[in-house]
Order: structure tokens, then C-alpha cells, then sequence
């Protein structure tokens, strides 16, 4: 029985993560669950799960969930700090990382300083301190096994591979609902249109950065310290079908790939059961219905935030950091329509432009990177 912590319960990874849980309650256990704000959501999984401890991170939410559970055994806690309290409890084997945005660094890093394993959806962590989340987990022993879709696919391409050099990885990306759109038509796009992917149901913040590619920069940095990888061991190609979801070349030219239609459910429940497959019952790909793969170079012209994370990719640093920190603002003003489209490409470089590059932050200068970089992106928006 593996206990399982969710930091980040209520949203597209975290209720995918309970449907597994549902679906295996021989495997798993729920010991801890946390949300930001949905504390109705919060307080109906609690009493079907029957955590050890939830976390309602908004105070102003607090009394109720406490009431609502007050005949339960659930231990509730609230508040930002309270992530990594709850974190760092040694009640649970597994945390699986699906905050959504910045919000997820410090509890991951707690995590890992308490040795537990990580299941990691939350990519942000690793764009924003790469570096130093994976020697925590080195110096710690613990496994930080991907659940995005692409790097679940490399990791079980990797899989019996440890001594065999990769010379490539291919990361695939669907092009998202604007793949072949010009920046004239770009323009006058509005959040409804950008939230409707054509694969994939995700939460509203990756929907926004699968609609400008940003989500497979950040996936190409994720890459980069998840398999240790240099940044021209990582290429992108569109893959409108969403199949084939990543793919490794090694030394001697063959390409492992792994396949499988588009359902979180399955990389989730890899993660939670690594190294073990499970029996379910998600539907399967058809070769007869899907009859052709086609694959196309992203347009990296008019998709400028692909461009810009590789420029993150390559000079390294806090860049990437000051990179997510701006587009966690421009997303947010976007999705309340305080800025336009392609506006979010300026907000970004501009603040990359702005905020001073450090080779080799320390934690510290990450967080005040981040911080700053934010402050600079709300005073363009005029937030
Ligand atoms: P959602 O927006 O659907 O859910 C986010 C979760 O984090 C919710 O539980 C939310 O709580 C909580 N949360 C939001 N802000 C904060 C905060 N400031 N502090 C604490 N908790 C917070 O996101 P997704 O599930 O789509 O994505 C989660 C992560 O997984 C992201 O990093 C994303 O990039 C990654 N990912 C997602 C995929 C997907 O298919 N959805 C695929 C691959 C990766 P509340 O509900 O109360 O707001």
C-alpha cells in the first residue's frame, strides 16, 4: 500500500490522480490533499479519501472546512506555510506534485528534504531551480518520476537503458488550437477561444501555455535536468495527433517512442505505481481509427514564446526563472482579459530583458528573481 499525498487535489492532475486511487484502493492510500481555494471540492474528496491532514491554503476558507470535517479524523490546516508543514510529515511514501505554477517549489523541496518520492506534474518547479531541486533529490535518494505526459513517455522509453547514451530527445507537441495561425489572427484572440485545446482537458493555466507553446519551453527546460540533457539534446516536432507523446533517439540512431491516446490518467498512474503497470480500463489506441501520425517543425516565428524558452534553455541561469515568473502574470492577466495574446510574448521578453541575470543563483536569488520578475510584468500590464 503506497500512501499518497496530493498537493494540489482539486485540479485536472489532482482529481485524475484520485480517479486511480479510486480505481486501486489495494495500491494506494490517500494521506494528505491540499487545494488553493475550492474548499467545497476540498471537503467532498476528504470525506470520501479520509486523509490523515488537508490544507486549504485561503484563511478565508478555513472555518469552514474545519466544520465541515469536524466529525471526521481530518487534521486541517491552512495557510501558504502550511504546504510545507504538512510536507514535511513522514505519514506518506509519495507526493505527487500537481500545484499548478511557483506555488509548488517549496513543498516539492520540502518533500524531498523529508526523502519522500515525487510523482512531479508540477514542471514550473524545475523550470524555476532546476538545478538545485535535482541535486536536493540527489543528495536525498529520492526519485523525482515525471507525470507530464512527454516526460513520463522518455522515462519509460529510458527504462532499461542506464547504460546506453541518449543522443537525442524528441519532445512532441499537438501545436495546440492555433497550430498553423498567423500572427494577424493571433491578435485578436480572446481566452475563451485559447482555452479550448484540441487533445487534451487541462487545467486553465497549461491550456493558455499549450495555446502559445509556451508549456513545451517550459517542457524542454523540465527535460533538460529531469535527464540531464544538454540543450541540443532536445528538439520539438508538432504532432497534431497527440500519439506518440515523446521519443528518445540513442547513440547508434534507433528511436524508442511511446504511444498511447491522450489521457493523464495514464502517465499519473505510472508515476504512483513506477515500477509496477497496472491493469485499467482507459480506452486504447485504435491504429485503424488513428491511421496516420504526421509530424511538422513548430513555427517558432509567430509562436515567439517557444523561441524565447530556448533562449532560457540555452543561457541558463535565473533566466528561466524570470521566463515563468512573467508568464505566470501574463497568463493570469490574460485569462481576465487585461492583455491580449500575443501581448503575453512582450511581457515576457521585455522582463527578461529587465531583470539581472545571475549564472548561479542560490535559492535565495531565485525567489527574489522570481519576485522581481513579477513585480516588472504586473507594472507592464499596469496590474
Ligand atoms: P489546475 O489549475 O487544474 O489545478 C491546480 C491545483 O493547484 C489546484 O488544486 C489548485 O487549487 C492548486 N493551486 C493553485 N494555485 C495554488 C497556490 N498558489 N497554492 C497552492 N495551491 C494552488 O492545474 P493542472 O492540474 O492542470 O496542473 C497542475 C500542474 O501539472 C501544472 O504545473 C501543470 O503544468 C502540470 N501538468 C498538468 C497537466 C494536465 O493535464 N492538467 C499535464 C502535464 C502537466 P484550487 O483548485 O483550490 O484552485
Amino acid at each position: 500500500m503506497k500512501r499518497i499525498a496530493i498537493f494540489g487535489s482539486t485540479g485536472s492532475i489532482g482529481t485524475q490522480a484520485l480517479d486511480v486511487i479510486r480505481a486501486n484502493p489495494h495500491l494506494f492510500e490517500v494521506e494528505i490533499l491540499t487545494a488553493h481555494t475550492n474548499e467545497e471540492l476540498l471537503i467532498q474528496q476528504a470525506k470520501e479519501f479520509k486523509p490523515n491532514a488537508v490544507v486549504i491554503v485561503d484563511e478565508k476558507k478555513y472555518s469552514k472546512v474545519k466544520d465541515a470535517l469536524a466529525a471526521t479524523d481530518v487534521k486541517v490546516f491552512t495557510g501558504e506555510q502550511s504546504l510545507e508543514e504538512v510536507a514535511a510529515f513522514d505519514t506518506y511514501d509519495m507526493m505527487l506534485a500537481a500545484i499548478v505554477g511557483f506555488a509548488g517549489l517549496k513543498p516539492t523541496l520540502k518533500a524531498i528534504d523529508n526523502k519522500k518520492a515525487i510523482a512531479l506534474a508540477n514542471k514550473e518547479t524545475l523550470v524555476v531551480a532546476g538545478d538545485i531541486v535535482m541535486q536536493r533529490a540527489v543528495d536525498n535518494r529520492v526519485p523525482i518520476i515525471p507525470v507530464d505526459s512527454e516526460h513520463s513517455a522518455i522515462f519509460q522509453c529510458l527504462v532499461g537503458e542506464s547504460r546506453n547514451k541518449i543522443d537525442k530527445i524528441i519532445l512532441t507537441a499537438s501545436g495546440g488550437p492555433f497550430r498553423g495561425k498567423k500572427p494577424n489572427f493571433l491578435l485578436n484572440v480572446k481566452r475563451d477561444h485559447a482555452l479550448q485545446h484540441p487533445n487534451w482537458s487541462m487545467g486553465a493555466k497549461i491550456t493558455i501555455d499549450s495555446a502559445t507553446l509556451m508549456n513545451k519551453g517550459l517542457e524542454m527546460i523540465e527535460a533538460k535536468w529531469l535527464f540531464n540533457l544538454a540543450p541540443e539534446q532536445i528538439q520539438v516536432v508538432v504532432h497534431p495527433q497527440s500519439i506518440i507523446h515523446s521519443m528518445v533517439q540513442f547513440e547508434d540512431g534507433s528511436i524508442k517512442a511511446q504511444m498511447g491516446l491522450p489521457d493523464m490518467k495514464l502517465p499519473i498512474q505510472y508515476a504512483m505505481a513506477f515500477p509496477q503497470r497496472i491493469p485499467n480500463d482507459f480506452p486504447r489506441y485504435d491504429f485503424k481509427k488513428i491511421n496516420m501520425l504526421t509530424f511538422e517543425e513548430p513555427d517558432l516565428k509567430t509562436f515567439r514564446n517557444l523561441a524565447l524558452s530556448m533562449d532560457a534553455l540555452a543561457k541558463g541561469g535565473n533566466l528561466p526563472c524570470i521566463m515563468n515568473a512573467a508568464n505566470e502574470i501574463a497568463v493570469w492577466a490574460f485569462l481576465r482579459n487585461r492583455v491580449g495574446f500575443l501581448d503575453m510574448t512582450d511581457v515576457i521578453e521585455k522582463t527578461m530583458n529587465y531583470v539581472p541575470f545571475i549564472e548561479k543563483p542560490t535559492i535565495e536569488e531565485y525567489l527574489e528573481s522570481d519576485g522581481e520578475a513579477r513585480s516588472y510584468a504586473a507594472s507592464l500590464i499596469q496590474l
